[in-house]
């Protein structure tokens, strides 16, 4: 497992949502995080079927492109009676006309699990895949998940994609509820970043 000995960072992602998460993560470790919007406007084809493979095509893309240290993150919700959908594909549900709309998307998955009259609870898990890359093309992956249910209506305003929808197993209220504090140290990007830390930088 390779150290992390840099003491910048490019995070590679244009998700403000994420963004703020990580860069939060990496504060206490004095590591200063850049977006990869400093360096391209563009974003890879996430043309793999699992979040490890999408996770490793942003972060050597954006590695590639700033010939820095770079962190991926891919996630997203995997819900039972569905089959683990949207899965990998959590970020196309939320795709319209108009550009990506969580609203529709998580209707989206609401009108479905009313259709097969899903039993409650409906269990449902976030998953995130952080990948490092290296220029030289080394990379290391971390995986965090957090178990919960899918709960309607939304409720909450805090957060980003799906929140509204989902509660944390031990929690009565959405992650769009919670205080963002509380939401980032339990949530699977934390738990992926925890596993990083140890690996890399305690
Ligand atoms: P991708 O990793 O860019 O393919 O997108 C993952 C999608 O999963 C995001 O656009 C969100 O809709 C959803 N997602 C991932 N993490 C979270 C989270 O912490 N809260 C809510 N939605 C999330």
């Amino acid at each position: 497992m390779r150290r992390i000995k840099e003491n910048r960072i490019v995070l590679a992602s244009h998700n403000k949502g994420k963004l703020k998460e990580i860069s939060e993560l990496f504060d206490p470790f004095k590591i200063q995080t850049l977006p990869i919007s400093h360096f391209s406007d563009n974003e890879p084809k996430e043309t793999e079927d699992t979040f490890i493979g999408n996770a490793r095509i942003k972060a050597h893309y954006a590695a590639k492109h700033s010939n820095l240290l770079s962190l991926s993150d891919d996630s997203g919700i995997m819900i039972d009676a569905l089959n683990g959908a949207p899965g990998v594909y959590t970020a196309d549900w939320a795709e319209t006309k108009n550009g990506r709309d969580f609203n529709h998307a998580m209707t989206k998955v609401w009108k479905l699990l009313d259709s097969i009259k899903a039993p409650k609870p409906i269990k449902a898990k976030f998953i995130c895949v952080l990948c490092l890359a290296w220029p030289d093309g080394h990379d290391e992956t971390f995986e965090g998940t957090i178990s919960g249910q899918i709960s309607w209506p939304m409720r909450g305003k805090n957060g980003f994609g799906f929140d509204p929808i989902f509660i944390p197993d031990g929690y009565e209220i959405t992650f769009a509820e919670m205080k963002p504090e509380k939401k980032h140290k339990i949530n699977h990007r934390h738990n992926a970043f925890r596993k990083l830390i140890d690996a890399c930088l305690s």
